[in-house]
């Protein structure tokens, strides 16, 4: 049978699982020889089997004899004890800390009797009556589930019957008086007596502790951080101490380092002649930790000298909770505590500098998700006159401010004029682009994470809060309407907050981040701030740990120096649908629409010098490193006029419609697809509109040829996108294979490209084999495959019905934020296998979206990939976690 209760002398801190993070932390301090009050821990283990069964586990009972009788003997007195009772409290402590979410009871052992033994003791009538009410009280509420608030109006009424608005003023008497009405309370509402045997109490309230992990707050706490529905609450019984026994008795919460900033020094709050939870409920005003010098400079002394052992044995800043008893300093509890992202990042380096962790465990110690934060801009704080509007989803971070704008050449008109713009819109389309760019953020009320509006903002760097569904935009009229009937129309500036998806009207101050200004080469390590030194120094140690390399999701020259700056490898995704946008668009649509050689041949030689200086710019920027360009991959509708937006014009113009446009809406309407997305595009579209690939890989050729001629060093790698069958690619590689040879041969320079594939499509992975047969490299297209492996819409599921999705468990994250291991990484493994198998040198990359989320980066890290590609913004991120995975 296990064992189902651990002295605090057994346990240690490594025993989260079983003892819960505070049973585990009050044994490993007992251990340290710190005052610790004697106690024990009953296992989540026991709690799972009771969850379970209804029932406590057979020998539990017994258990908890044998270690009463031994908390007993080591007090000198019992539970209950009439003239020297001993009082325990009873409280939660799981795996993973939930602050305030499940249930403590205190001074349980207190009955009509033990009351005066513990008056006797303490010498102290109304110290012992507040504890005897305190236990009915909690009692009452957490075991008996009485409404808190009857207690509550109760003390109100004996205050207002002695004219006070203050606890500290109730005498001994009033207290007593409390005890009586709490008992009728306890009777009427709970339809049974407060039991006053101790044991009875004590046992009765591990069960209330561990009914309480189902608590409706306890389940919606975990859901939100990510914590196993299954792994149940230890119970921790611990002898009491009280804070409340005069002013020479308090309770108080310290940190080793400030948790905020990470300085070292004195952090906490101190409340004399008090119990812990007075502390917590905010009753009366605590003192800053170090008037505690003052008050009581003997127990001082020890608890700094204490904060000093717990950092150095736990290697790390701690948090504390501890009470004075007479004079007498006890500990309650310690946790490696929690802190705040730039606090994380020096503290990491400051335990290094001072000898207790190396480089490693700095880097283990801090994450990707922090570096993130810190690299956004952010609002400074809220100022008067600004008034929330709705929350949407927090789809990019950062902080913007600027007029209200509802189209892209309205938000380029006045960008150009100097003024800061948000580019408003129901949702975003690649016509919206130059508008995105100009913008300092984007707002859309449709759409979810992966929308286009949420992608394109990401790859940018640009703040972006889509899907506010409250908002109804009115783009032709140029405005809209909040919830409370505020209009927002152009020009009315707005906040947004792509961290949060708080949307403001009015302007909210931004701050800069230094820490991107870092990365920019805008300020060095050396400059004096220290946040920035300590970035620098775990990006250093990072780098050089790391397998992966780091590419950049990105298309233009300037974001491709961007991304250098932020330490880029190369290019792993030029998407060169985003260069066909603007003027260029109806030259596109001209290509596709075109009915014969000859209008096919006049659009592509108009596109293809505007490709080439595309492509040389991008050389010149990523030169000497590689270069990944995808041929064109976009939903044909993307390119093409809307099909009801058209067939309005011409319906509405009857027979003097326009000839040209009656032609037109007749083959868009010969080209529509009911999906888009899984219609003619990828290579489908380069098979089936002869020349359009041609054309991009012989810009890509020349392009590379005259940069070599200019003494560059292009190293251009050519991607096929949305290939399902060796067969696809086979044409398509050889056709470019014969135009790299013809450039090569026309300009007299050698163009060495590689020719891969992206594998976004699951029928790709299974066939990988084959696939590499006819590929130098694969670059996993995670939003595709994703999309296409779960069947779900990456334009509409999220917006539609994720949050059901979350809160009913299915899937704790969105798996087009993070890499669905089980599935759409079942897939990649095989294709790694199966295609290295083939081709022992085939180089791997992932380009999805997925290749900047760090719990991703890890997967691509174990499953064998040789680099990720991200969009310049989180080139940082993917580096951090590229080295932590290799840790
Ligand atoms: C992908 O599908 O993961 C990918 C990178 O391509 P896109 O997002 O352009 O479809
Ligand atoms: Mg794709």
């Amino acid at each position: 049978m296990p064992k189902f209760v651990y002295d605090f002398t057994e346990g240690n801190k490594d025993l989260k699982d079983l003892l819960g993070g505070k049973g585990a932390n009050l044994a490993e301090m007992t251990n340290l020889g710190l005052p610790v009050p004697p106690g024990f821990t009953i296992t989540a283990e026991a709690c799972r089997h009771y969850l379970a069964h209804g029932t406590l586990p057979a020998g539990l009972a017994d258990e908890v004899n044998t270690h009463l009788a031994a908390l007993e003997s080591a007090m000198g007195k019992r539970l209950g004890q009439s003239d020297d009772p001993l009082l325990v409290s009873v409280r939660s402590g799981a795996k993973f800390s939930m602050p305030g979410m499940m249930e403590t009871v205190l001074n349980v052992g207190l009955n009509d009797e033990s009351v005066h033994g513990l008056a006797a003791q303490a010498g102290d009538e109304r110290f012992a009556w507040d504890s005897y009410r305190r236990l009915i009280q909690m009692f009452g509420k957490t075991v008996l589930d009485v409404d808190g608030d009857l207690f509550e109006d109760a003390i109100e009424d004996v205050k207002r019957a002695r004219g006070t608005d203050s606890d500290g003023d109730l005498t001994a008497d009033d207290f007593k008086e409390l005890v009586g009405r709490f008992k009728a309370i306890v009777k009427e509402q709970a339809g049974r007596s407060f039991p006053t045997d101790p044991r009875e109490q004590m046992d009765l309230a591990v069960e209330a502790v561990f009914n309480s992990w189902n608590a409706p707050r306890a389940i919606l706490y975990r859901r939100q951080e990510r914590i196993p529905v299954d792994l149940g609450t230890a119970v921790n019984i611990c002898s009491m101490v009280f804070g409340n026994m005069g002013l020479d008795s308090g309770t108080g919460v310290a940190f080793t380092r400030d948790p905020a900033s990470g300085q070292q020094g004195i952090y906490g709050d101190y409340l004399q002649n008090a119990q812990g939870e007075d502390v917590v409920a905010g009753i009366r005003n605590t003192v800053p930790l170090t008037e505690l010098e003052r008050i009581d400079k003997a127990s001082y002394d020890r608890l700094l000298e204490i904060m000093e052992t717990l950092e150095n044995h736990y290697r790390d800043m701690c948090d504390i909770e501890f009470t004075i008893e007479r004079g007498k300093l006890w500990m309650l509890q310690t946790r490696v505590g929690k802190r705040t992202a730039a606090a994380a990042f020096r503290i990491a380096c400051q335990l290094f500098d001072q000898g207790l962790i190396d480089m490693d465990e700095a880097a283990r110690r801090v994450t990707g998700d922090q570096l993130a934060q810190l690299m956004f801009p952010r609002f400074a704080s809220k100022v008067d006159g600004v008034t929330k509007l709705t929350k949407g989803m927090n789809a990019s971070p950062g902080a913007a401010v600027g007029k209200a704008v509802f189209t892209s050449p309205r938000a380029v008109e006045l960008a150009e004029r100097g003024e800061d713009v948000i580019l408003v819109r129901r949702e975003t389309n690649p016509d919206d682009l130059a508008g995105m760019v100009a913008a300092k953020g984007v707002l859309t009320s449709r759409g979810g994470k992966t929308s286009h509006a949420a992608v394109v903002a990401r790859g940018m760097g640009k703040t972006c809060v889509c899907g506010a569904e409250e908002l109804d935009v009115d783009v032709k009229d140029g405005y809209f309407t909040a919830p409370g009937g505020v209009t927002v129309r152009e020009g009315d500036v707005i906040s947004i907050d792509g961290s949060s998806g708080d949307v403001y009207l009015g302007e909210v101050p931004v701050e800069d981040s230094p820490v991107v200004r870092y990365f920019e080469g805008e300020r060095s390590e050396g400059d004096g701030d220290d946040l920035v030194s300590a970035v620098h120094r775990v990006m250093e140690h990072a780098d050089a740990r790391a397998r992966l390399h780091v590419r950049a999701n990105c298309d233009t020259p300037e974001d491709a120096a961007r991304a250098r700056r932020f330490g880029a490898a190369g290019i792993g995704l030029c998407r060169t649908e985003h260069m066909f946008l603007g003027d260029r668009r109806q030259l596109v649509e001209q290509l596709i629409l075109a009915e014969d050689d000859e209008g096919r041949k006049a659009a592509l030689d108009a596109l293809e010098p505007l490709q080439k200086q595309d492509f040389e710019g991008i050389f010149e920027a990523m030169d000497g490193l590689p270069v990944t360009i995808r041929l064109i991959d976009p939903p044909l509708h993307e390119f093409l006029p809307d099909i009801t937006e058209l067939s309005v014009k011409v319906a509405l113009a009857g027979d003097a419609a326009d000839a040209k446009d009656r032609k037109l809406l007749e083959a868009v309407t010969r080209l529509h697809e009911q999906n888009p997305m899984l219609g003619l595009r990828g290579v489908r579209l380069g098979l089936v509109i002869p020349g359009l690939f041609g054309m991009q890989v012989r810009a890509i050729a020349e392009a590379a040829a005259a940069r070599r001629r200019a003494g560059g060093d292009p190293r251009p790698e050519i991607m096929i996108p949305l290939v399902g069958a060796v067969q696809e690619l086979e044409a398509v590689r050889d056709e470019a294979r014969g135009i790299l040879a013809e450039v090569a041969e026309a300009s007299g320079v050698d163009v060495p490209a590689l020719i891969g594939t992206m594998i976004e499509l699951p029928r790709a992975a299974l066939t990988a084999g084959q696939i590499a047969e006819a590929a130098e490299f694969f670059s996993f297209g995670t939003n595709d495959l994703t999309q296409t492996t779960w069947g779900f819409s990456r334009d509409d599921v999220e917006a539609a019905f994720f949050s059901q999705y979350l809160e009913l468990g299915i899937f704790g994250v969105s798996p087009f934020e993070t890499l669905d291991r089980e599935g759409v990484g079942r897939l990649i493994r095989i294709a790694v296998e199966e295609g290295r198998r083939a081709r022992p040198d085939l180089h791997l990359g992932i380009c999805g979206e997925h290749g900047g989320d760090p719990d991703s980066v890890h997967f691509c890290h174990e499953a064998g990939l040789d680099y990720v590609s991200c969009s310049p913004f989180r080139i940082p991120v993917a580096r951090l976690e590229a080295g932590r995975a290799a840790i």
